[in-house]
């Protein structure tokens, strides 16, 4: 069996590997185009894009204006 999951980039396409173990939460880059995604299933592995997601807490980006 293969260690590593692959998954496709719901951006560009390219495979995106997935740590055998990962769990849902858990963040993966797209090598190709840095695309951020997270994890959304394990069994297979899903991923969806990482903005898209609601998370309880807002988010505190780095970019503040002051
Ligand atoms: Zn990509």
């Amino acid at each position: 069996m293969a260690d590593r999951n692959t998954v496709e980039c719901l951006e560009c396409g390219a495979a995106i590997r997935v740590r055998v173990g990962a769990e849902i939460g858990d963040t993966t880059t797209c090598k190709q185009c840095n695309t951020r995604f997270v994890v959304v299933d394990d069994q297979p592995v899903e991923i969806d894009f990482e903005d898209e997601l609601e998370w309880d807490d807002d988010w505190d980006d780095d970019d503040d204006d002051d």
